[in-house]
């Protein structure tokens, strides 16, 4: 059997004792996607978006369904999928009242253009039959946060992150999510990494760039992780961070009160925790 690999995360943020449950669950539920996914087909790229997928439907946490408001009342998301064996990025920025953003990134995957923003995001991906989920959003606002996944199959590592940004935020303002070497990036000779915490600082100091140095050094990814958010501390402010090195093997680093992470790999390893302190 070929070794693969996944971890999620359901953001960096404090999370109240009465969401505790349902943010375990919905990552229980899309963890097991990913590994079902995994079990029948082999692609990172199909694992990594199904299990975004999967939490961009559950309103606990702030991407599709559960995006938080800005500050004209509207619902904005960003999203973005990269494949780290062909470097091909698709990503949508500022993309009004979308259920799924994450489909419209996966639709622009394979294209020359990277990524979309605002309503254009909707229609492109529509003219690239596939008809994104959209419609008028149902979260609650208050959810969790930023939602993200590595998925690494036979030595084939992808990424995928989705996010509703930040609650009352501008409109048209666009974090760190959909942007390479920001919020996420992937290139199967190192390993991947999502990133979710505070966009404009984790932006400023280009935190996942720094992150995938840091696997190219050979750090292990575990040191990855930390060194990453080490870079932070230029800029001040929250992250959480998860990594799978070219091997599959996990880092993880936060400095918030809590991180929702989920991992399973096909040896059998499989864990949720809302702080993640033994995955060191
Ligand atoms: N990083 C996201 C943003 O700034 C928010 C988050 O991860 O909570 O849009």
């Amino acid at each position: 059997m070929t070794a693969w690999s996944i971890v999620l995360h359901g953001g960096a943020s404090a999370v109240t004792s009465e969401r505790q449950a349902a943010v375990l669950r919905g990552c229980n539920l899309a963890i097991e996607e990913g590994a079902r996914l995994f079990a029948r087909k082999g692609d990172p790229v199909e694992a990594a978006v199904a299990v975004v997928r999967a939490l961009e439907r559950d309103t606990v946490f702030n991407a599709g369904r559960g995006a938080v408001r800005g500050a004209n009342g509207q619902r904005e998301t960003d999203a973005a999928v990269m494949d780290g064996t062909t470097l091909d990025i698709g990503a949508v920025a500022a993309v009004p009242e979308c259920t799924a953003p994450v489909a419209l990134a996966h639709a622009l995957l394979r294209r020359e253009t990277i990524m979309v923003a605002g309503p254009s995001a909707t229609a492109l991906a529509s003219s690239a039959s596939c008809p994104p989920a959209a419609g008028t959003s149902q979260g609650a606002s208050g959810a969790c946060d930023t939602v993200g996944c590595v998925a690494w199959r036979g030595g084939r590592v992808a990424v995928a992150t989705a996010t509703g940004g930040l609650q009352g935020k501008p409109p048209g303002r666009v974090g760190d999510a959909p942007l390479p070497g920001c919020g996420f990036y992937a290139d199967s000779r190192y390993g991947g990494v999502v990133i979710s915490g505070d966009g404009e600082r984790i932006a400023r100091v280009l935190l996942a760039a720094r992150v995938m140095e840091l696997l190219r050094c050979a750090c292990g990814p575990m040191a990855a992780a930390e060194g990453g958010l080490e870079c932070l501390a230029a800029v001040g402010g929250e992250a959480g961070v998860v990594v799978l090195d070219s091997v599959g093997k996990l880092g993880c680093a936060y400095n918030s009160a809590h991180f929702p992470v989920a991992f399973a790999n096909s040896q059998g390893s499989r864990w949720i925790s809302l702080t993640p302190k033994h995955a060191r």
